[in-house]
């Protein structure tokens, strides 16, 4: 199993980067999440270019001067470290084991190589500079992991139910949904790192109830989507399947994905193809990708199947993935309105729920995205779906969260056009979908006893009024 606990877990380690070792950050030395970083010097003639390092605390450290020194060092698996760098999507899950290893090691406390790299360390102030992937492809990244392609899962059963019901009361769950992980390819080109602003689209919007012509103008409904962001490492030849059992072996790590949603645009688009520009305007990415070694404390059960529900086909049901494909990722949404910001209030929380609550597992999507021969790629995003659980707090976006029904409830209330319960900010302000000037923020985290507590970091987003 290439996912297992071991000295790099240690709760004890600490960093001899100050910041690391800080009860509250995200970034301690047990975790060390990849970051694709935007670079300018003279070497590259003041160009800026892409390179990978990794966070640690409130820095971050280039890959590259960190592998030369692990390799001076003798670490072992550590050779060759620019090839190393260079193809890095490619690289095995055995090399990224040594990886992590090898940078555990040169950044602990009491480690001599302090010395040589202190002097490399990034000053982690400007996040725009950073993503989980290269976005882009470059001359200078050939080789690492780029992105490709873009797709959208839909794992939560919670989220499923509670938007069938709005869409079709009698009959939430289409027949597939417990078969096979259903998705639909998004667009690459418009993913943004955390903090780019968010330009509320336009679009035709859904005719009202009574039916008559849709209309052309700025989207109304517009919401945000917590999920999960899975990118791939190694792929696979066109024609060829990716088996259930070595799924994980094929994934770089995982970040914090925003599926903004316009969802007048959708209710009218959506059928029979699925969603198109109700979702293809942003997609925001928060900078850090966490590694699957990072996480292997914080693993879980797959969701239990409720009884009467179908086993998944072979292809998909693997013993090892039913007993830990989960993983406990506690990811929460909060919001603050230009009104709040303006008046120093904090954000506020408006739900929090955990990725271990997904009916589909991440080896589960994985396997059967590739499964009809499609070729994944270094650097594909798998979007997860929005995140959400059995309790209205851990509803994943404002079209649950602020929806009155409750197809789970003991006598389910699912009359077509139930109420809208709109959320009260401090200001006095209320919010059903989201205004112009508010600002989402996404977080996680991962919290075991006798672990150190790891997180993603953050994934934010302003919203801009249309363009006129
Ligand atoms: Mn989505």
């Amino acid at each position: 199993m290439p996912y297992a606990i071991d000295e790099t877990h240690d709760p004890n380690l600490e960093s001899w980067v100050e910041s690391a070792n800080d009860p509250e950050t995200d970034f301690p030395i047990q975790n060390l999440p990849y970051v694709a970083i935007e670079l300018q010097d003279h070497h590259h003639g003041n160009e800026p270019y892409c390179d990978t390092g990794v966070a640690i605390g409130d820095h971050v450290l280039p890959l590259v001067p960190a592998l030369v020194e692990a390799e001076r060092q003798n670490m072992r698996g550590i050779a060759d470290p620019w090839k190393m760098t260079n193809n890095f999507g490619r690289l095995s899950a055995a090399d990224h084991v040594a990886i992590r290893r090898a940078l555990s090691q040169l950044l602990a406390k009491g480690n001599p190589s302090e010395s040589v790299l202190c002097d490399k360390l990034l000053h982690g102030q400007s996040s725009r500079h950073y993503f989980p992937v290269h976005l882009r492809s470059q001359p200078d990244t050939v080789g690492a992991a780029c992105l490709h392609d873009y797709t959208d899962f839909y794992a939560s059963v919670y989220h499923a139910t509670n938007v069938g019901s709005m869409f079709r009361p009698d009959n939430p769950l289409l027949p597939n949904y417990k078969w096979i992980p259903v998705g639909y390819h998004g667009r690459a080109s418009s993913v943004v790192p955390s903090g780019t602003p968010i330009r509320r689209p336009s679009g035709q919007l859904s005719p009202a109830e009574d039916g008559g012509a849709p209309s052309f103008g700025p989207c109304k409904l517009l919401d945000y989507e917590l999920e999960l962001g899975v990118v791939m490492g190694r792929g696979n030849e066109l024609g060829s399947s990716i088996p259930i059992g070595e799924a994980e072996d094929h994934i770089l790590g995982v970040c914090l994905l925003n599926d903004w949603s316009a969802r007048d645009m959708q209710k009218w688009e959506y059928v029979p193809l699925g969603p198109f520009l109700a979702k293809s305007f942003a997609t925001s990415v928060s900078p850090y990708l966490v590694t699957m070694e990072a996480l292997a404390p914080f693993r879980a059960p797959a969701m239990l199947r409720p009884e009467g529900d179908p086993k998944p086909l072979p292809h998909l049901f693997d013993e090892h993935d039913q007993a830990q494909g989960g993983i406990d990722i506690t990811l929460e949404v909060l919001l603050a309105s230009e009104q709040m910001r303006d008046k120093g209030m904090d954000p506020i929380k408006l739900s929090s729920g955990s990725f271990k609550d997904m009916y589909w597992t991440i080896a589960q999507m994985v396997t059967h995205h590739a499964s009809n021969g499609c070729n994944m790629q270094p650097g594909d995003l798998l979007g997860s779906g929005t995140v959400s659980g059995p309790t209205r707090g851990s509803r994943g976006c404002l079209l649950e969260l602020t929806w009155d029904g409750d197809p789970f409830a003991k006598e389910p209330k699912l009359v077509p056009g139930t109420e809208r319960t709109p959320i009260r900010l401090p200001t006095g302000e209320e919010r059903k979908f989201l205004g112009d000037g508010d600002e989402v923020i996404l977080r996680g985290y991962c919290e075991r006893d006798g672990y150190r507590r790891i997180g993603l970091g953050e994934c934010r987003g302003v919203i801009e009024p249309a363009a006129t």
